[in-house]
């Protein structure tokens, strides 16, 4: 059984690497990211609301994000394990996760961070061209992550959950050194 959380800044690479994790251990990739891109597409309530948020390179409030995820948890192909990709991004969040997780029977998991320094995050965002990254939200994601995230992998450290691998090299060696660290 793989349940896997995974932490890393925005341009530290989670999205390409828990899609192979995901393929890897035949689990389900639940990123909250493309959930919410898919919602604000499709201009659903849920996506309406967190536009704006999402522009400004803001996290969307927890209200809007605790259901989604215990009902996504709640699907029958989770079950089976899962990965999670930006989920959850602050104590708040995570504090929910473990009583949601005890409360369903899915509280043995393993956290995951990817580091990478940021004047690399940076370039490698300015590249990437989504929508929400130009260089003053950039700026500011990754100052939210810093002061909101980052305190997850203390969080989880505490836990003695955390398994921490470099981002910093070429994207094979990355999912090489991501499933050494999860045998
Ligand atoms: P990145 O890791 O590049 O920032 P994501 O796709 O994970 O990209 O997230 C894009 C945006 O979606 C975030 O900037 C934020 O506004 C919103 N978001 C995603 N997950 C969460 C979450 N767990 N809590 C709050 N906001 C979130």
């Amino acid at each position: 059984m793989t349940r896997l959380i995974f932490i890393g800044a925005p341009g530290a690479g989670k999205g390409t690497q828990a899609a192979i994790l995901a393929e890897h251990f035949h689990i389900p990739h639940i990123s909250t990211g493309d959930i919410l891109r898919a919602a604000v597409k499709d201009q659903t309530e849920l996506g309406i609301k967190a536009k704006a948020y999402m522009d400004a390179g803001d996290l969307v409030p927890d209200s809007l994000i605790l259901d989604l995820i215990r009902d996504r948890l709640a699907q029958s192909d989770a079950a089976t394990g899962w990965i999670l990709d930006g989920f959850p991004r602050n104590v708040a969040q995570a504090e929910f996760l473990d009583k949601l997780l005890v409360e369903i029977n899915q509280h043995d998991y393993v956290g995951l961070e990817l580091f990478v320094p940021d004047d690399v995050l940076v370039e490698r965002l300015m590249l990437r061209g989504r929508a929400d990254d130009n260089a003053d939200t950039i700026r500011h994601r990754l100052g939210v992550y810093h002061q909101q995230t980052s305190p997850l992998t203390a969080f989880y450290k505490n836990q003695q959950r955390l398994r921490q691998v470099n981002g910093h090299q070429e994207l094979t060696v990355v999912a090489k050194d991501l499933q050494a660290a999860l045998v």
